[in-house]
């Protein structure tokens, strides 16, 4: 076991990572993220992706994840030197609170003795994944506001009719602007040497040293290479001790919903999804959502007695946080019914878009939500179907409102992002039939001072 009996996440993170080096995480070597639709890949989700050269990939598919880049961040980790891509943690690390950050939880999955194998690992050699997140493409039928045209088709067909967002100034990575052709490299239909890259490295040796395969998108229920996975476990059962995951937004009917469970039949198989506020709120954030579909397909998939976990992903950001306690009793009361993995949950903090993270929010609005996420925190601590990471999420965004008051670096100052906050967000009403005042009644009055 990575843990020892007892053992909290910070006594880990100072036995097992800090007695390496105090910017150690396993996730460098063993975790990763790669989009095939692009050919780009990171070790989390939090690292900007980088580019993989074609070449690269087709003298050797292992380079999908053991790029020139993540070897020289990996070096930088064994010398104790922080990689710049890594500044999520870092930032929490620095609240000086000993809060945990995510290089806790994304090493704790692994052994001991394969974190030290990765420590001692030569540069130069490539690092077996264990855990791996992929996207095949970006197919996917919504549009969530914190989304972009690299992530989905539906921004892709906004970004095309309607044409881009204007007037945004923190926008440096031109988010809203166009369609992000580049995330999609080859068209449908056509040979994508990325796919074929990880199908080859897939059969070859993949399926025999990775732990988890994540599955992504787009929305993955839509791509054709998701099905053709699941096939492959159901026809070479015993083969592999891969468990399959699969990141699905489950607006769809549940009839979708319940062929995946069929076709899954006899197959360990784990469902991600993400939301982090309630009803109209929820809609909103995450456009093309239907709320009550949501739920009921979370029901079926809680009582289907055929899933290993149900996992919750929320993203933090300036919008959520109105409904999020209510949200997070949501949770809680499916636990109650279902157990205490029916579903767990995360939170993960919003960078990008700047404008939309939480930290745009005037100081007395970010306390008032704190204060609030406090009684809730107050409520349930103690509730034992809370996991230590849910009750470790909860009380590190209470800290993160509290104490950290500016945007990260790369972002711009308030004025600016105010400024972002309230043009986003007039265009996305216009265009998506939408009315933030309405939606949220506990920002509109300091939205409508956000006017020029
Ligand atoms: S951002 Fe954090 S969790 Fe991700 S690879 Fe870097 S140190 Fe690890």
């Amino acid at each position: 076991m990575p843990r020892l009996p007892n053992e909290t996440d910070l006594e880990f993170r100072k036995r097992v990572l800090d007695s390496k080096s105090t910017s150690f995480c396993g996730a460098k070597w063993y975790n990763a993220t790669i989009w095939l639709g692009s050919g780009m890949t990171t070790s989390c989700h939090h690292p900007p992706a980088h580019f993989v050269p074609v070449e690269a990939i087709q003298r050797n598919p292992r380079a999908l994840h053991n790029s020139a880049e993540k070897k020289r961040d990996r070096e930088m980790m064994q010398r104790g030197e922080r990689p710049p891509g890594c500044e999520y943690c870092w930032k929490i690390e620095d609240m000086g609170r000993d809060a945990v950050s995510d290089r806790v939880y994304k090493s704790v999955i692994y052994t001991d003795e394969e974190l030290n194998e990765a420590y001692l690992l030569p540069t130069a050699e490539d690092a077996n994944l264990r855990t791996l997140e992929i996207s095949f493409d970006r197919t996917c039928q919504l549009a969530c506001s914190y989304c972009n045209p690299a992530f989905s088709s539906t921004w892709v067909r906004d970004i095309k009719t309607r044409g881009p967002y204007i007037n945004l100034v923190s926008d440096g990575r031109n988010h809203f602007t166009h369609d992000h052709a580049s995330a999609q490299l080859y068209r449908y239909g056509e040979v994508n040497p990325y796919v074929e890259a990880f199908f080859r490295w897939w059969e070859t040796d993949l399926h025999k040293t990775l732990r988890e395969l994540r599955i992504t998108g787009g929305e993955p229920l839509m791509s054709g290479y998701t099905w053709q996975l699941i096939d492959w476990f159901k026809q070479n059962r015993g083969k592999s001790s891969t468990r399959l995951a699969i990141n699905s937004n489950l607006a769809m009917d549940s009839e979708k919903i319940q062929e995946l469970l069929d076709a899954c039949e006899g197959i360990e198989l784990d469902i991600y999804t993400s939301n982090e506020a309630l009803h109209s709120q929820a809609e909103y954030i995450r456009d093309g959502l239907e709320w009550d579909q949501w739920v009921e397909n979370m029901r079926l998939l809680a009582s289907s007695g055929r899933l290993r976990g149900l996992h919750n992903m929320c993203t933090i950001n300036a919008l959520c946080l109105e409904s999020l306690p209510e949200f997070l009793d949501f949770l809680v009361e499916m636990k109650r019914e279902f157990g205490r993995d029916f579903p767990n949950f995360t939170l993960n903090i919003l960078r990008f878009p700047s404008f939309q993270s939480p930290l745009v929010l005037p100081d007395d609005i970010r306390e008032h939500h704190k204060q609030r996420l406090m009684s809730w925190m107050v409520k349930h601590k103690g509730y034992n179907y809370l996991h230590e990471h849910e009750i470790n999420h909860v009380l590190r965004l209470i800290d993160y409102l509290d104490v950290v008051k500016t945007p990260h670096r790369e972002t711009f100052e308030r004025p600016a992002l105010h400024n972002d906050f309230r043009k986003f967000y007039e265009q996305y009403d216009q265009r998506r039939g939408k009315d933030f005042p309405a939606t949220f009644p506990g920002l509109a009055n300091w939205y409508s001072t956000l006017y020029d």
